[in-house]
């Protein structure tokens, strides 16, 4: 079994996603998590992020591994390393690149294969699993995104000032809908959801008496 969430930044789509997974005992994967290890591994390089060809090449050869819940890459835990603002600054030039996706969607494929999962991310409904076997496109105001965003932040105690956070968000939405790759796009048969006025629990049980119906 297969579900498939989608939505942008701070839509509560991995808080929910992770909940779901444990609530369901199956395997979770947050696609984003692969994208930032390889923004990540294309920083360490000092690879130049408007060179597809190279960045396609580091997308080839990434050692990225899922255990535990933890994200590693090169065996190194990442986890936290992959969520800070310099990754989020960096990530939308890497993730543009089509050759670079069809690596990586090919990857996500890899690591869910086998295994009864929930996936999450910008193309998991329509590009990584189409024939997913529960679509769900959790959405929010943009107010309610970013201030999500501005907490997990503060929480992890990052230096970041709200308006930057705003401003980030606002940036990475206009790139996940513009791309002409893999952009972000509420497929037709995904059940969507506007999340800005319900409690984490509330929609990982609306979601869970959805798949059990
Ligand atoms: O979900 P998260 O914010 O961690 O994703 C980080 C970035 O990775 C997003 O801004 C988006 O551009 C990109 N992404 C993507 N396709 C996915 C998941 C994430 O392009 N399936």
């Amino acid at each position: 079994m297969i579900v498939a969430i989608d939505g942008p930044a701070g839509s509560g789509k991995t808080t929910v996603a992770k909940l779901l997974a444990e609530k369901t005992g199956i395997f979770y994967l947050d696609t984003g998590a692969t994208y930032r290890a390889l923004t990540l591994k294309a920083l360490e390089e000092g690879a130049d992020l408007d060179n597809e060809e190279v960045l396609r090449e580091i997308a080839e050869n990434l050692n990225f591994q899922i255990k535990e819940g933890r994200f590693y890459l090169d065996d190194k835990d990442v986890s936290d390393q992959i969520r800070t603002p310099l990754i989020d600054k960096s990530i939308s030039a890497v993730v543009c690149h089509p050759g670079v996706r069809e690596v990586m969607v090919n990857l996500q494929r890899n690591i869910v294969r086998g295994k009864d999962c929930v996936v999450e991310g910008r193309d998991t409904t329509t590009i990584v699993f189409p024939d997913a076997d529960y679509k769900f496109f959790l959405d929010a105001n943009p107010s309610t995104r970013s201030r999500r965003r501005f907490s997990e932040m503060k929480g992890k105690k990052l230096k970041v000032s709200f308006d930057e956070v705003k401003n980030d968000l606002e940036r990475r939405d206009h790139a996940d809908l513009s791309r002409v790759s893999g952009p972000l796009r509420r497929s037709e048969d995904a059940f969507y959801l506007d999340t800005s006025d319900l409690a984490v629990e509330e929609v990982v049980s609306f979601l869970a008496k959805r798949i059990n119906r």
